[in-house]
């Protein structure tokens, strides 16, 4: 018999499994030795070998190496022989920043791999859905993606859309019932789910059948893309000018070329000289060092508990203008307790903090018992019926395994004695309609003793207050006559207005014979029982946050399915709703208006309270045609619209369903506005260090290419070798460039606008500054060189030595200019101690090319002397120390 024509019970044994405790750890381990894990096998990665020998199909440098080998024939052994070796370590070290890249790029997809909630020796535990095996009994809702294939034990309302198999894109409902005949097509599974679809609604239960390569997803496995990696805009962009850049480049070097031959070099060393300089112009490791830096700032990311899912994320961050950030466990802690009851006129408010099961319920003053009062008992005792959530213990602190809610309505109700298993002894629960953010409620079907059935509903107050018929008035029913009506909606504004979630309790006793199939038959002609109202204080961390954003140029906008009254206390609170932005807007009126009437109003707005998902997305939109780059948060299935339109969509790691992380760029770990902010800041800091990297290998290459057109117009000799050139560019050019990568931020990046998202590469004046410190580093190295070789024109190699020396320590120099925007006396220059470490290395290798007797007729060097030294720090410091001077004269005019 097939998995979907047996029971559920005969499913469980054939899979020698529990329903009720699942496997035990132990077993589940050896299944997986067995059985192998619950992964599809990706497609073959690039061999380590042609990722190297990839480092070498740049055209430059095979004409350097074409050359090299044919001047080791005619006999320069030794420079040949440098040559190669310079070449090899270049693609070495291009090859492993290639390889880290990838590898960082991996461990991120890693991070986000999907987890299923699995039931393992009688608990609940999420774990990453590789380590599912057969026999395993998994949880799902709405919202998750299936991890494995499933055998459907308990379907509530499930509904799974399974496009990726099917091509439907409708959700087909399921059940657990078994279905008749052997070869039923994949499309009528009822009862079965399968790996890689989607929950759209409703909840179950399911043992699995299949995993990894062994599923109906495995089998079509080579149709599925893997997941892209893409490039961002500055990549991209990058990518254009680096074409650019190698055409420039080329020209350049042969006007070098020509002109050193019209003034009388020969072919052959002006040839060899021209390669070099190629290869040493072209910044042929700029892609490989961006995505380095990228990289490493996701890995920063990380640290600070944002996980990026799009690389280009990382650029479009330090865009964002406006946040709009859910109000629940992003800006509160989530962390919910009920601090006030109220039912048919009469209040209660009840003690205890956070989630312990410990408090006293008074009337006024009075200490009272709450199940003597019966309308306060019927509150706490639907608001634990109609519940999930579970109280555990972790380190001695109480928490709650479930909706933070219904936690609270949950810890009120054991404050007051009662617990579910008490209760599940009088009434059986029959049925349920799940909690969805577009009802705002949800019910449950109840039997009691004697076979009296009940729907119980909660939600948000003033919605349920729509569908009630009646209220209970101190224990009697009435009619929800407008008295009433305005009276209990009082009691909700009264509570709100204290900054108190609310959550509104009614049922109705079922006729016998009615028939209660969907929500809309239980969800109406409800008796309104009351209301609890729970504290739940904001993050301590986000005030600050919010004001930084500010002082950054980015508004933050706060979007609620709570009340208004509540969600505007708390923005208050926040410093969101001031007199700049003074305007709540909640989801009746956005219903109302066009997203051409919204936008004319929304730069007045700072609240959007009981908002359904899809009013996201006209509010995204309304402010993307104002011309904002919007950050937008959300954890449902029905935020993924808008967290995929948004320009940075952001989901949350804790509370996120598998669609909204899908469809974010950044995933919040721990679900905090304050992760959000640290993420901009990051995200800034990043492309500003890309900045600082360009701007220094272009100065300096800029200065290489210089020095050497300068001395051919000039009719000088050659004022560097080739070797040394080769040498500048893997060692000046390679280090210090990936410190600047690492670098910190500067004091006001979170004081500057936001960045435009179509700015240029030069912008902001990078391309000044390239081509004035280039033109200086140029400049300098031929002073000194010309200075050295006009006392002794006999002694080339001499003058040769000292302007290498110069146009290392010049690039050197600058380099710590190019850590600020400003100039380089704005900033500590040992801030960096990656870059002080690099710089001092990159000194000593030059000192060890300089006067270790063994190098230096590979290097063509000889030892400079003390003296010449002075000249050589002179020259190399005023590329940068004189547009120092200059930046200060211009800030003081
Ligand atoms: P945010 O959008 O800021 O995360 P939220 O949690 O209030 O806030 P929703 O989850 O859409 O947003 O909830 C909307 C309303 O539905 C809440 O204000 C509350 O009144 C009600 N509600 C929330 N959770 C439940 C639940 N588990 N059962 C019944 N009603 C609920």
């Amino acid at each position: 018999m097939m998995f979907h024509e047996m029971s559920g019970k005969d499913v469980e044994q054939a899979l020698s499994t529990d329903l009720e405790k699942g496997l035990t750890e132990k077993e589940a381990e050896k299944r997986i030795r067995q059985y192998g894990f619950n992964e599809l096998e990706e497609g073959e990665e690039k061999s380590a070998l042609i990722l190297f020998l990839s480092q070498f199909k740049d055209f430059m440098t095979l004409v350097l190496l074409a050359a090299t080998v044919i001047s080791g024939l005619l006999g320069e052994y030794v420079d040949a022989i440098a040559i190669i070796a310079i070449v090899l370590i270049n693609g070495f070290l291009g090859f492993s920043q290639e390889r880290r890249a990838e590898k960082s790029l991996e461990a991120l997809k890693e991070l986000s791999a999907p987890q299923v909630n699995v039931l393992r020796s009688g608990h609940w535990v999420k774990i990453p859905s590789k380590e599912v095996t057969l026999g395993d009994i998994l949880k799902f809702e709405s919202g998750d993606r299936i991890g494995a294939d499933l055998r459907i034990v308990k379907a509530n309302n499930l509904e799974i859309e399974e496009s990726a198999l099917t091509g439907e894109s409708i959700p087909s409902p399921k059940s657990a019932t078994p279905i008749s005949g052997e070869n039923v097509s994949l499309g009528d599974l009822h009862n079965m789910a399968f790996m890689g679809t989607m929950v759209t609604r409703g909840n179950g239960i399911g043992i699995v059948t299949g995993i990894g390569m062994k599923t109906a997803m495995g089998e079509i496995a080579d149709m599925i893309q893997n997941a892209e990696i893409l490039t961002t805009p500055l990549q991209r962009r990058l990518e254009q000018l680096g074409k650019i850049l190698i055409v420039v480049a080329l020209l350049l070097t042969l006007l070098v070329v020509l002109v050193g031959v019209w003034h009388g070099h020969d072919l052959y060393s002006m040839f060899l000289a021209g390669v070099s300089l190629a290869v040493a112009a072209i910044p042929e490791g700029l892609p490989a060092i961006v995505t380095i830096a990228l990289s490493l700032g996701v890995q920063r990311m990380i640290r600070k508990n944002a996980i990026v899912r799009k690389l280009p994320a990382v650029e479009t961050l330090g865009c964002a203008t406006v946040i709009c950030s859910d109000k629940t466990g992003t800006m509160t802690q989530n962390k919910m307790t009920v601090t006030h009851l109220w039912s048919g006129g009469e209040t209660w408010k009840v003690s205890g903090t956070g989630y312990e099961p410990k408090g006293i319920f008074k009337q006024g003053e009075t200490e009272i018992h709450p199940l003597k009062e019966k309308s306060l008992y019927q509150l706490l005792t639907f608001g634990l019926l109609c519940n999930h959530a579970e109280l555990k213990m972790k380190n001695e602190e109480y928490f709650v395994d479930g909706d933070p809610t219904e936690g609270a309505l949950l810890v009120s109700a054991l404050k007051a004695g009662l617990t579910r298993d008490l209760l599940l002894k009088e009434f059986t629960i029959e049925q349920e309609f799940p909690f969805d953010s577009t009802r705002k409620m949800m019910s449950m079907m109840i039997r009691d003793k004697h076979g009296k059935r009940y729907v119980i509903t909660k939600g948000a107050p003033d919605v349920l207050l729509d569908i009630c018929r009646s209220v209970l008035w101190r224990s009697r029913e009435q009619p929800l006559i407008n008295e009433y009506r305005e009276k209990v909606q009082e009691s909700i504004d009264g509570l709100a207005a204290q900054a108190l979630r609310t959550i509104a309790i009614a049922f109705k006793p079922v006729i016998a014979g009615e028939k209660i199939s969907s929500e809309r038959d239980a969800e109406k002609d409800l008796i309104f029982i009351g209301l609890q109202g729970m504290i739940d204080p904001p993050r301590p961390e986000v005030r600050q946050a919010i004001k930084e954003c500010k002082e950054a140029g980015i508004r933050t906008v706060m979007i609620t399915g709570d009340h208004a009254v509540t969600a505007k206390a708390i923005a208050r609170q926040l410093g969101i709703l001031h007199s700049g932005h003074p305007k709540v807007i909640d989801g009746t009126m956005l219903n109302d208006m066009t997203v051409d009437e919204l936008e004319d109003m929304i730069e007045e707005v700072s609240v959007f309270a009981r908002v359904s998902p899809d009013h996201k997305l006209k509010i995204v939109k309304a402010f993307q045609n104002r011309g904002h780059i919007v950050a937008m948060t959300g954890d449902g299935i029905n935020d993924a619209p808008a967290i995929k339109t948004a320009d940075i969509g952001i989901s949350m790691g804790i509370t996120g369903t598998d669609v909204a992380k899908e469809a974010s760029s950044l995933v919040l770990l721990d679900d905090n506005f304050a992760t959000i902010k640290a993420a901009i800041q990051e995200g800034r800091n990043i492309y500003e260090n890309i900045r600082k990297f360009i701007r220094y290998l272009l100065a300096s290459n800029v200065g290489e290419i210089l020095v050497m057109l300068f001395a051919m117009l000039l009719s000088l000799p050659l004022p560097v070798v080739p070797i040394q050139i080769l040498w500048v560019n893997l060692v000046t050019d390679g280090l210090p460039a990936m410190a600047l990568g690492l670098d910190q931020p500067e004091e006001d990046v979170m004081k500057r606008k936001p960045r435009h998202p179509r700015e240029g590469v030069f912008a902001r004046g990078l391309g000044w500054k390239v081509v004035s410190r280039g033109f200086l580093i140029g400049l300098v190295t031929l002073v000194a060189f010309m200075t050295v070789y006009y006392q002794n024109t006999d002694n080339l190699a001499y003058a040769q030595t000292v302007a290498f020396a110069t146009l290392v320590l010049a690039q050197l120099i600058h380099v710590f200019d190019c850590r600020s925007e400003r100039s380089v006396l704005a900033r500590n220059p040992f801030g960096n101690l990656y870059l002080v470490m690099a710089v001092l290395s990159s000194v000593l290798l030059m000192l060890v090319v300089i006067y270790v007797p063994a190098l230096q007729p590979v290097f063509h060097t000889l030892p400079i002397l003390p003296s010449d030294w002075l000249l050589i720090l002179c020259m190399s410091a005023i590329p940068t120390f004189l547009l120092a001077g200059t930046y200060y004269i211009r800030k003081k005019a």
